[in-house]
């Protein structure tokens, strides 16, 4: 499986494939499934389905490694563009946006130090967090490849100064991310933990899916026992039990903690949890820039595979 990852990530940069991927019945299906469409309005009507249902929402404007300013500059105005609907459609309270930094300038080549890329995405993503505080709702900060990690903890540091409330993405994956729990597990911090979707090297990251899900319960606990607002980002049936009953080992209510899982996948046990009456967020890729984001899910990681193709099968 391991050996399918590399072709992948080579045929996911290639134009001639999106073109022919994006052509074939299936995969148009498949791309439905996943990205409920292109357009800001698209989106828009997908969070009302889902709101309807008692299902809360983040919504994340595809497109990552911007290599210039004015692509920067589109997507902001795309996440403004996105509040201003959510606001107008009276779902702010519901729907909040998720943003990758990479997207916004953090990839743009450094003049100095911490100044260029990270210093141009610190003032974007300062623009999305104002737009979302008028609006009413709040932003998440994607976490990206560990190359970024301490540029985005350190963006997320300066922007709750001013907006307490943006969330932070910590990847289980990760050796250091206990340690990451620890230090966000303070009151009215708003953090997600995922296991990560990139392929890591073994210096910085666990390589088995036993030590990763390990990983993930030390950091629940981390963050289940704490102060802040667990974001539990996991399909997994194990963890999702897990988490219920740290909820219950360390007196949380619900509400006080949520589920995120991703558009289109395990749709049934979104419901689930909503009907045993758990806080469930669905994050929603949209744009024209999905056909990276299904590669992703394809290539990052093998076991990721597995987990696509089980979805296109089992719409669970
Ligand atoms: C809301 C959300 C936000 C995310 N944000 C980030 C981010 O900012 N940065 C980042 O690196 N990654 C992010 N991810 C991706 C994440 O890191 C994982 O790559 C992805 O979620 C798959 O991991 P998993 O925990 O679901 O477990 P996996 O190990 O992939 O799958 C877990 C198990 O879930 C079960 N399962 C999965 N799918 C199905 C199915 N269709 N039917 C039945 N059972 C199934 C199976 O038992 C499977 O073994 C995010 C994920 C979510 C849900």
């Amino acid at each position: 499986m391991a050996l399918l990852t590399r072709p992948l990530l080579l045929l996911s940069r290639s134009g001639k494939v999106k073109q022919l991927v994006s052509t074939m019945p299936v995969s148009a299906g498949i791309v439905r499934s996943y990205v409920p469409g292109e357009t800001t309005e698209a989106v828009v009507d997908a969070t009302a389905a889902l709101v309807e249902d008692g299902i809360r929402v983040t919504l994340d404007f595809l497109g990552e490694d911007t290599l210039d300013t004015e692509q920067a500059d589109a997507t902001v105005a795309a996440y403004l563009d996105v509040l201003e609907q959510l606001s107008a459609r009276g779902l702010t309270r519901s729907a909040e946006v998720s943003v990758k930094l990479s997207a916004i300038g953090q990839a743009l080549p450094d003049d100095a130090g911490y100044g260029g890329g990270h210093k141009i995405a610190l003032e974007n993503a300062r623009t999305i967090c104002r737009a979302a505080r008028n609006a009413g709702t709040t932003v998440t900060l994607d976490m990206e490849d560990h190359t970024t990690t301490d540029s985005t903890l350190a963006i997320l540091r300066e922007l709750r100064k001013d907006f307490p409330e943006t969330g932070a993405v910590l990847q289980a994956y990760l050796h250091r991310t206990e340690a990451d729990c620890r230090a966000l597990a303070y009151e009215g911090s708003r953090v997600r933990l995922c296991k990560g979707a990139y392929n890591e090297p073994e210096e910085v990251a666990f390589q088995s899916d036993l030590d990763v899900d390990r990983s993930y319960v030390r950091c629940l606990k981390v963050l289940m026992a704490g102060q802040g607002y667990p974001m539990i980002a996991t399909h997994d049936p194990r963890l999702i039990e897990i988490a219920s009953s740290l909820a219950s080992r360390y007196g949380r209510e619900q509400g006080s903690y949520e589920f995120q899982m991703l558009y289109g996948i395990r749709p049934e046990e979104q419901r689930r949890l909503v009907r045993a009456g758990e806080r469930v967020r669905v994050y929603i890729p949209y744009g024209q820039e999905w056909y990276g984001y299904l590669m992703r899910r394809l290539a990052e990681r093998p076991q990721n595979l597995t987990f696509f193709l089980r979805s296109l099968v089992s719409k669970k």
